[in-house]
């Protein structure tokens, strides 16, 4: 056994040399102390103005990613959260490129939502006596505090951005430029109006947009299987339709029985075959790919009895199950067998393609149903009844009085929805006010082929949407929003919409806002020159479409601030503004400036919780940013994790798809955030007595593991620019994370300790050291700033030595000196680093057994039959014992023996542990002398004969020793 001391003098204890060690010194804590110290950090930037400043004087172009205003209702939730922090990130990483970052927040302001949520809080009487004025003032009211409540929000979470100066789709010069892109387009001859079936709310009362529409699932509707009696053929074509007593009739399909009513046809495709089939006394007339179909739905044979084309049942007149007026037989190509029967009802009033054919065949349009989704006195019996409900069963039952039902079945399929009021939709022709689409959709499918889509797929999506997108109904019947700027000829009806008026009421929106439009008279509105022409005019009541108003951001901010510019460098939101915003400003700005307002568009999945479902409140999944940030009422189960965590959680994800979020993954976060959080302490704490300026050691003269560091730092920092570059921000949290833990924590740091501690406080071993740390420490801030704003600022807050800007931000990006690239000196240590593993794994067996405590009580003999590794070695040796923190290392020319003794363990490549790449055997022995009280190195030279003023201290604690004291 080996004696604690081979010269067997006392050791002092290891206090009375606490103090002759350099220990670590911060002020910089081990927690976040988030609720406190992030708002402080804010402040600090506040008062400090760096946004502000950097966005005026940083050197680089101006950078504008341009912010989809969120709709100003409500609090803001966990995917905003996503969406403006990855806006911030990427400012902030433009901000540190030195970029001019111009960030105006926006809200959308207008709409139906918020004035029904004002409808809501009123009574039945305060209702009823509210003028369209009274209502617009207190919508306005209910956005600007919701605007005010999203906007503290947005600054909690570390938003930068011109937060005095937002947009609001409210403000009047806002609603000017708006007006202005809606007259141009009108000028353009894009903008019309017509009568057209729409999507129509009966519950919202107003005609809704595709982007309004939901289609949830488990819809059922009322199918119904109806016959329409032949009226008068051609004999010859239809012999067997003149059999006696018999009756012949075309089998229609329609999962709407209450647009019968409106039924002026029954369309055919030309080229399909047709069948006519016998049932019981009656003959169908069906799509012979069909009949089939409906043997099974009637569950009986339908024989057929003879075949015709479809064109050659042009001609053919059909009547009306219900009313006394013909329906003749039509042709179009969108018939098709697919479903039904291949004979299909049209109501041109209630179907888009039944409108189109119907236009072809001049069928008029009728659409029997008004705004409340009741029948009309068009529908003569069915008057004044819903149409979705007694209507839908009215029609059913005047058609099987009449006996021509022939089946009624449930049917279950997507059927559009109202998205806010979650009741159905109905088809409805209305008069509204359209954008042609068609007019400029070549220059916006153009326009997309220009813009640079991440992910890619955005452009396969937004594609077809816009290629196959109907024209854009603009017009709504409500009172909250921009007015359609349009006067009617009482007389005649007649529009009137010129330059001038368009730029008169511009004019006075912009002074006045839109409420003009509702405060002034109609000759107060109108320009001098139609005041006294001899016509009165009436003005339009409708208002516009929000996805005009938002869809005209790009006008109303982007061209109108001068600090901006058009198109902008970047928009980003989720995935389903390819069917809202990212096509309404598309469109508006393809169809006036005959470009997209964007160079580059970025889209972003939806936050699912941790088991991948959608977040709801029934759910009880709902992660709220609020609680993430301050704690929840159980601070033990919801603690407060503050906007880092939150920002933290944002750069780990893959964003692209849909993302989850939950309690579990926020702890997660937590502590990944600690692990860089206090590697970061560790750099700072031994830099406490240093400062570059006076104790920077040159690059030349920083030892092997010192430049390895910096080459691993250089690599880093390209690895997490490209991250940034390339939005990627998942590779900047594993590169970054992989850093601190691996090639920091357990490896440099680790090595670093005796060098920190031990060497005399101005040595060049410990200067070189504190050189790289400082390195490190500015490094890491700059590289984590875009994503952990304010841990990276509290990091540069407690730099102990001056630094030359006050803040992070300030700074600039991380810039690698080339000379810290050293591909040669990777081969090296991809040689080492294994070896080391090995060592690290064989210490842990032999603590494991209890045959030493400290890894400084260890000596290992290392042998390789790897020629290379061994060179390695070789060269290291002096610096190996530090490498592997033992107190002595040999290097053996032959594989050591198994031994006799305990302390004694003999682990290579394929024995106990086979894992490491690496082969070489480890062996360890106990570290012959004495511990040294001070370093804890066991050494020989220890004694009162070799440093009698110090015998118990080791040959390197004497001379340190001496320097301290002296
Ligand atoms: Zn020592």
């Amino acid at each position: 056994m080996f004696k604690e001391c081979h010269l067997g003098f006392p050791v002092n204890t290891v206090k009375d040399y606490k103090d002759t060690v350099n220990l670590p010194q911060t002020n910089f804590s081990m927690r976040a102390n988030a609720v406190v110290r992030e708002p402080e950090i804010q402040a600090f930037w506040e008062q400090e103005g760096i946004y502000t400043h950097q966005a005026e004087h940083n050197p680089g172009e101006v950078f504008v990613l341009h912010d989809g205003p969120p709709y100003a209702n409500g609090s803001l939730h966990i995917g905003h959260a996503l969406n403006k922090i990855l806006k911030d990130a990427i400012n902030r990483y433009q901000v540190l490129r030195g970029r001019k970052v111009r960030y105006v927040p926006g809200w959308d302001c207008h709409g139906l939502p918020i004035e029904l949520k004002v409808l809501q809080q009123m009574s039945k009487e305060e209702r009823q006596s509210l003028t369209p004025l009274q209502l617009r003032q207190k919508a306005q009211q209910f956005a600007l505090n919701a605007v005010s409540e999203q906007l503290t929000d947005c600054k909690r979470w570390a938003i930068w951005g011109d937060f005095e100066h937002p947009y609001k789709t409210l403000d009047p010069e806002y609603e000017a430029a708006q007006l202005g892109v809606f007259g141009q387009m009108a000028l353009d001859g894009y903008i019309y109006r017509g009568l057209k079936p729409v999507h129509w709310s009966p519950s919202s009362q107003t005609a809704l947009a595709e982007a309004e529409l939901e289609y949830p699932e488990g819809h059922i509707s009322r199918s119904i299987y109806v016959k329409f009696p032949v009226e008068s053929f051609d004999s010859s074509l239809l012999p067997i339709g003149n059999t006696v007593d018999r009756r012949l009739y075309f089998a229609i399909w329609t999962t709407t029985p209450w647009t019968i009513p409106g039924n002026l046809a029954v369309c055919l495709n030309a080229e399909l075959a047709y069948a006519v089939v016998t049932d019981g006394e009656d003959f169908l007339i069906l799509a012979k790919d069909r009949v089939a179909h409906l043997e099974q739905v009637l569950g009986r044979r339908l024989p057929i009895v003879q075949e015709v084309l479809g064109e050659e049942l042009a001609g053919v007149v059909a009547h009306h199950p219900i009313y006394d007026r013909p329906s003749p037989v039509i042709l179009g190509d969108h018939v098709t067998t697919e479903s039904g029967t291949g004979v299909v009802h049209t109501a041109p009033g209630h179907g888009v393609e039944d409108f189109e054919i119907g236009k072809k065949y001049g069928l008029g349009v009728l659409a029997p149903v008004d705004n409340l989704g009741q029948f009309t006195e068009e529908a003569p019996s069915f008057v004044g009844l819903k149409v979705l409900d007694e209507g839908n069963q009215a029609v059913i039952e005047s058609l099987q009085q009449r006996g021509f039902l022939l089946k009624e079945e449930a049917y279950n399929h997507k059927y559009p929805y109202d998205w806010r009021t979650k009741k159905p939709t109905i088809f409805r022709a209305t008069t509204q006010w359209f954008a042609s689409v068609e007019g400029f959709r070549e220059i916006a499918l153009r326009s997309i082929e220009a813009v640079t889509w991440i992910p890619a797929v955005g452009k396969n999506r937004i594609t077809p949407m816009v290629a196959e997108r109907s024209d854009w109904c603009i017009s709504r019947q409500r009172a909250w929003g921009v007015p359609i700027p349009v006067f009617y000829d009482s007389e005649t009806g007649e529009a009137l919409l010129t330059a001038e008026t368009i730029s008169h009421v511009q004019k006075i929106v912009r002074h006045h806002g839109s409420d003009a439009w509702w405060e002034l008279s109609t000759e107060e509105l109108l320009p001098e020159s139609y005041r006294n022409n001899g016509r009165t005019y009436h003005k339009e009541t409708d208002i516009m479409d929000v996805w005009f108003d938002s869809g005209s951001s790009w006008a109303a901010v982007l061209e109108t601030r001068p600090e901006l510019h058009y198109p902008a460098d970047l928009y980003l939101e989720g995935s389903d503004q390819h069917r809202g915003w990212f096509q309404s400003s598309l469109l508006t700005s393809a169809a006036t400036r005959g470009q997209a307002p964007y160079k580059a568009v970025l889209t972003h999945g939806f936050v699912l919780d941790e088991q991948g479902h959608k977040m709801s409140k029934s759910l009880g999944n709902v992660v709220d940013p609020k609680v993430v940030i301050e704690g929840g009422k159980d601070l033990k189960k919801d603690p407060p994790y503050g906007a880092d965590i939150l920002r933290l959680w944002v750069s780990s994800v893959d964003y692209s798809a849909d993302v989850p979020l939950g309690k579990t993954i926020l702890s997660q976060m937590a502590d990944v955030y600690r692990k860089i959080r206090n590697t970061a302490r560790y750099l700072l704490s031994n830099l406490y007595d240093f400062d570059p300026k006076n104790h920077a050691v040159a690059y030349e003269n920083l030892s092997e593991i010192d430049h390895y560091i910096l080459h691993r730092l250089a690599q880093i920092q390209q690895e997490v620019t490209q991250a940034f570059d390339s939005y990627q921000f998942f590779r900047f949290f594993q590169t970054i994370q992989n850093f601190c833990v691996v090639d920091l924590s357990n490896f440099y740091l680790d090595v670093a300790k005796d060098r920190l501690y031990i060497s005399a406080p101005n040595s060049d071993r410990r200067r070189s050291c504190q050189t790289v740390l400082a390195i490190l420490v500015e490094n890491i801030a700059k590289m984590i700033g875009p994503i952990l704003c304010h841990l990276a600022e509290d990091i540069w807050q407690n730099i102990p030595y001056g630094t030359p800007v006050k803040s992070v931000f300030e700074s600039g990006w991380v810039e690698a000196d080339s000379k810290w690239y050293n591909p040669k000196l990777e081969e090296s240590w991809r040689k080492l680093l294994p070896l080391r593993a090995l060592v690290n794994g064989t210490l842990e067996i032999v603590r494991e057994r209890k045959l030493i405590g400290s890894s400084l009580e260890a000596k290992l003999s290392i042998f390789t039959p790897d020629e290379e590794l061994k060179k390695e070695l070789e060269r290291m040796q002096a610096e190996l014992r530090y490498l592997f923190i033992t107190s002595k290392v040999l290097l053996l020319d032959t594989e050591p023996k198994a031994g006799t003794g305990e302390l004694y363990i003999n682990l290579h490549q394929g024995s106990e542990q086979s894992s490491y790449a690496t082969d070489a055997t480890v062996r360890v022995d106990k570290a012959e002398g004495c511990k040294c009280p001070r370093c804890w190195n066991y050494s020989l030279e220890i004694g009162p004969t070799i440093h009698p003023d110090q015998p118990d201290l080791c040959e390197r604690c004497v001379d340190a020793w001496r320097q301290m004291v002296i």
